[in-house]
């Protein structure tokens, strides 16, 4: 399997598979894992991934945004249940029961509209709005299981589950944690009211990625994990009880090398003036791959396992770095911009922070045309390309 060694990224599914056990161990049997698989997989490629979860780690649940996503699965072979956390237009109904999909519903008047279009019954877990104030049903508790119950009474709805979602759960601050705290118990406290007065809910669920470390509750008979099982950090500022492994390396080659006078400018807007003598490579990504164009001047990426310092601004399809500390530095050789080589790492985290956002938009922002090399046990078992 040859590719393109222009700009790629390394999935390793060995890290996915170390993520999800350690996860396991944390949060114990009483939960179940839903693995989140939206946005192809956090742009670690479902096609790879999901089939590798069902079939080789035994998820049976999984979570994506959109129909899209979730027919995508069914056609790759999946046969788990799969959840839709956003928006589906009702007209869309038919095509829920088709594939066997279950649906997030966001309000009543939705559910009713849903149940208009259907052609059979459409399976939902109800969004709950307990403070994220995204999607949900919103207001006091008795008038939440007002909602639930005519819900429940819909022809062509199977109302089987509920579930809501932390708005804090990877932060530190104090107020934070009691916010995430009443977000827990207001679910809790509306689930218990529909046990109460016999309106069955096969599944409650609160718990996401940062939640079931730090929030456990056997309440939550799911988990619904995202960015753990891809190896970064909901918040990298606060601790994980196991180190977890980045799954994603993006690497690119060196193109050209050469030295530059002092004095010289380099790139688009001549942001960047040689201070001296400087030895300088120029590398093939750019922010058409998703390497973001505010790390000019900022960024890092590893060659011959030393850091090199971006020089000037990234451009669509390429940017230069300074090689001077490089010896014997040469075209095609590998720069390492999201990984590790030697003693140096650069996490998604990393890049995120340099470019003030999140390791999640990052992993999710490297682009359809870098090809995806897929490695199981250590060896290459794939090259993907988005279709
Ligand atoms: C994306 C998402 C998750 C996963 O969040 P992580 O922080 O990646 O674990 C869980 N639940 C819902 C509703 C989501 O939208």
């Amino acid at each position: 399997m040859d590719f393109l060694k222009r700009a790629w990224a390394e999935v390793n599914l060995d890290s996915i598979e170390y993520n999800l056990k350690e996860y396991r161990k944390l949060i114990g049997e009483k939960t179940d894992i839903m693995c989140v698989v939206k946005a192809s997989c956090y742009g670690h490629f479902d096609n790879a991934v999901v089939p590798f979860l069902q079939n080789e780690m035994n998820v049976r649940w999984f979570a994506v945004s959109n129909i899209h996503e979730a027919h995508r699965l069914r056609d790759m072979g999946i046969t788990g249940e799969i959840l839709i956390l956003g928006y589906t237009p009702p007209e869309n109904a038919p095509y829920l029961t088709k594939l066997d999909i279950i649906q997030a519903c966001t309000e009543l008047s939705y559910a009713k509209e849903l149940s208009k279009h259907a052609d059979g019954k459409v399976r939902i877990h109800a969004a709950i709005d307990t403070g994220m104030t995204r999607i949900g049903l919103h207001g006091d508790n008795e008038k939440i299981y007002g909602e639930l119950k005519e819900i429940s009474t819909l022809e062509n709805i199977a109302l089987e589950g509920i579930f809501t979602h932390f708005a804090v759960a990877d932060s530190l601050d104090a107020d934070d944690e009691l916010y995430t705290k009443a977000q827990a118990e207001k679910i809790i406290a509306v689930a218990d009211i529909c046990e109460k007065n016999g309106l069955a809910l096969e599944k409650v669920h609160f718990l996401n990625s940062a939640g079931g470390v730090y929030y456990y509750s056997e309440r939550s008979a799911l988990a619904r994990l995202g960015i753990i099982l891809y190896g970064l950090y909901p918040d990298p500022a606060k601790a994980l009880p196991f180190k977890p492994k980045p799954a994603m390396e993006f690497k690119a080659a060196v193109a050209q090398v050469k030295y530059i006078d002092e004095g010289t400018n380099v790139s688009y807007g001549r942001t960047y003036t040689a201070p001296k003598k400087v030895k300088l490579a120029t590398i093939t990504a750019g922010y058409a791959d998703g390497y973001p164009r505010a790390l000019s001047n900022k960024g890092q990426v590893i060659i011959k396992g030393k850091r090199c310092k971006i020089t000037g601004r990234i451009c669509m399809d390429q940017f230069m770095c300074d090689v001077s500390d490089i010896e014997d530095i040469k075209p095609g050789d590998e720069a390492i911009l999201i990984g590790s080589q030697g003693n140096e790492t650069i996490t998604a985290d990393d890049i995120g922070a340099l470019a003030g956002t999140i390791g999640y938009e990052i992993v999710c922002g490297i682009s359809a045309r870098v090809p995806r090399v897929i490695l199981r046990h250590g060896e290459q078992t794939a090259v993907l390309e988005i279709e």
